[in-house]
């Protein structure tokens, strides 16, 4: 057997995640790894909290990266905040919200699904009608930015609603966080994860997560243990919480925080407002060029997220052959469609460091390109 040293290409990443990596932040990875305990890696700890409060725009004391990836940070909303026999009213418009579904019924949920077709964003009516109809529910689950489809939702809307009714709110905002507002305090939103792999652009494998006063006071309040242990943030609390409350709980991935320590002083050192506005510009030249060529978008202009945009293969145009073309000529990375979207559609990712003008010019470029052939 003989395998040799793997070195990858330096690929263009526009799909729906990983995004572009500065090489700032893959420096900081290959920094000397130090002890997960040492007091000057909880000093940064602390740093990446304070960065994650800034980003998030949340005061939220319990805000930390899972040491997992997005998935794990949805999975720990649920299996936190949910006891057996909750009723929980879950949105899906997507495959992310399918697997909330999945995460609450396994939590042992009662689960009330509010259904709206892919491409749209979370029907506000029906989730007012769902709370009239079940005014028990005590929690709102729903995906701010659907990356299936390209979808964003009125998370202030959504929340609005849920604290009519007394419920607290779980939101996916892996693919908002850094690329769209979003506004956790103001908002009035109770648990919330996100990846940082997405906006971030950062490695894969670290979830933030925030969850509020009233999340942890309904974590504090269950009859029931949590049945994750590696889950169970009562005791990662206990782990993050500050110099000399510290204590062993897992190991840290030490050199992936150095590098979201990095992804964030970049996010803050922009300015949230300036990020926002940068992904917005981007979307629209690449728009532009896109619909010049004659592709169409799969969601309506009004709730477009400008870090993934959806569009539908021209005619003709073979997904598969031709993404593989894209990779191999160009090395640029698109996404393709999923679920019931797979075959039909492209998901053009503009996420982080991808949202820049190079990008958008290679892309139309080589889409110009490659479907001339
Ligand atoms: C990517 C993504 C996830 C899952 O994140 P992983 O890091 O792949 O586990 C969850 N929700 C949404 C909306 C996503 O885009």
């Amino acid at each position: 057997m003989k395998i040799q040293r793997f070195f990858p290409p330096r690929r263009i990443l526009m799909g729906p995640g990983p995004s572009d990596i500065s090489s700032d932040v893959l420096q900081a990875l290959s920094r000397p790894t130090i002890g997960h305990l040492d007091p000057l890696f909880i000093g940064m700890m602390d740093e990446v909290k304070a960065l994650l409060k800034y980003a998030f725009q949340t005061e939220n004391e319990f805000t930390i990266p899972i040491s997992a990836p997005g998935s794990a940070g949805m999975e720990a909303c649920f299996v936190n905040l949910i006891e057996a026999g909750d009723k929980v009213i879950v949105c899906r418009n997507g495959v992310f919200g399918e697997r909330m579904r999945e995460n609450a019924i396994r939590s042992g949920a009662e689960v009330v699904l509010v259904d709206d077709e892919w491409g749209q964003p979370v029907s506000v009516s029906k989730v007012e009608a769902a709370f009239k109809a079940n005014p028990d529910a005590k929690i709102l689950a729903f995906v701010h930015a659907e990356t299936s489809t390209g979808a964003l939702s009125d998370a202030e809307a959504l929340s609005k609603i849920a604290k009519q009714y007394d419920a607290l709110t779980i939101v996916d905002a892996v693919t908002s966080l850094g690329g769209v507002p979003l506004k956790v305090d103001e908002w009035k939103l109770d648990a919330v994860y996100s990846g940082s792999q997405k906006c971030l652009s950062c490695v894969p494998g670290l979830s933030p997560v925030t969850f509020s006063a009233k999340a942890i006071e309904k974590i504090q309040a269950r009859q029931s243990p949590i049945q994750s242990w590696f889950l169970d943030q009562s005791l990662v609390l206990g782990y993050w919480s500050g110099e000399g409350k510290r204590s062993y709980h897992h190991t840290a991935p030490v050199n992936s925080l150095y590098a979201l320590h990095e992804a964030l002083l970049a996010l803050y050192e922009e300015g949230l407002e300036n990020a926002w506005k940068r992904h917005a510009d981007m979307h629209q030249k690449l728009k532009v060029g896109l619909e010049g060529m004659g592709f169409k978008y799969v969601v309506d202009e009004a709730y477009r997220l400008p870090q993934l945009n959806s569009v539908y293969l021209p005619e003709g145009v073979d997904d598969a052959a031709t993404r593989q073309h894209l990779l191999n000529e160009y090395n640029l990375e698109v996404g393709g469609g999923l679920g019931a979207l797979a075959g039909k559609v492209w998901r053009i990712g503009l996420m982080g460091y991808s949202a820049k003008s190079e990008n958008v010019a290679l892309c139309l470029k080589a889409l110009e390109e490659t479907i001339k052939r």
